[in-house]
């Protein structure tokens, strides 16, 4: 396992894995590692030579300094985690200065009304964030194949805008959200949840797959207010947003039609933890 915090150092090891053709696969994190970033690398493993996994907490990516305050961080233990599964691992654990130096000039990306609605809607400039660490990173690193979760799937396809728009010499891949047996998503905030916010959580998943049947019969406003009662009917949930939309160009849609990609997105609160998800109809 090899552990890097500078760019000029990981740059260099990066070159020796090119001269012997090696091909690297990258996993971007913001660490608090569980299961479902481990499929991410998991699936990095299979397809390339060599693992990069990085964590970074990016706070451009962060609309509110206390959910950036809050975010959990255990590098040490996410170093131990990983060192079980993938001895070979590399990982790259820059500082905030190290990603972005005074002066370091960020544009504003044309994120092609990707970001218009859900995420990009309740969270103002998450994208704009989210577009600047991953062009940095993908400059940094070079040619690879990089992995990302349908967890956050607006996210990914931002990526992939950005990759292509930006000629980023990287194949970006997606890998099918990991649940918990109850179904609730993986995620690094789920740690935060209280024993009773945990035991309720489950709920979204199961009414984003009960909307994702009734939507046919009963239309949109319906399933939709279901959708709402239903997690609701819990004290400790509160929906955010439920929104339909195209799972290309992410706009929303009313009246679903079978045979055209579609995906239900979800936003709910369990007390302080915003939890998000989504599932294709
Ligand atoms: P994060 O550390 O939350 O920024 O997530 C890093 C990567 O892991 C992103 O590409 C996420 O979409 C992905 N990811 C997070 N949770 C899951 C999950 N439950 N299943 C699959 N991928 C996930």
């Amino acid at each position: 396992m090899k552990f890097v915090s500078e760019i000029t150092a990981l740059q260099k090891f990066l070159q020796t894995l090119r001269k012997s053709e090696q091909k690297l696969g990258f996993v971007p994190t913001m660490g608090a590692l569980h299961d479902g970033h481990l499929e991410l690398v998991r699936a990095a493993s299979r397809e390339n030579d060599r693992v990069l996994v990085s964590i970074f907490v990016n706070p451009r990516q962060f609309n509110s300094t206390v959910d950036l305050a809050q975010y959990p961080r255990q590098i040490e233990i996410d170093m131990e985690i990983l060192g079980r599964e993938f001895p070979d691992v590399i990982v790259f654990s820059p500082s905030v200065d190290e990603m972005y130096p005074q002066n370091f000039n960020i544009p504003k990306y044309n994120l092609n009304g990707l970001d218009e609605f859900m995420e990009g809607a309740f969270r103002p400039g998450h994208f704009q964030g989210v577009a600047a660490i991953i062009d940095r990173f993908f400059s940094i690193v070079g040619a690879c194949r990089a992995y990302f979760g349908e967890k956050d799937y607006q996210q990914l396809c931002i990526i992939m805008h950005v990759a292509k728009s930006l000629n980023h010499p990287v194949e970006v891949k997606s890998v099918p959200t990991l649940r918990e047996i109850d179904g609730l998503a993986m995620s690094s905030r789920n740690i935060r949840l209280n024993p009773e916010q945990r035991k309720s959580a489950p709920r979204i998943y199961q009414g984003l797959k009960k909307f994702s049947k009734e939507v046919f019969y009963v239309g949109y406003d319906v399933a939709r207010e279901n959708f709402r009662k239903y997690v609701e009917s819990d004290d400790t949930l509160e929906l955010e947003y439920l929104i339909l939309a195209d799972s290309e160009t992410l706009k929303p849609i009313v009246t679903p039609l079978k045979e055209r990609g579609v995906r239900v997105f979800t936003s709910v609160f369990a007390g302080s933890v915003r939890l998000i998800d989504n599932i294709p109809l």
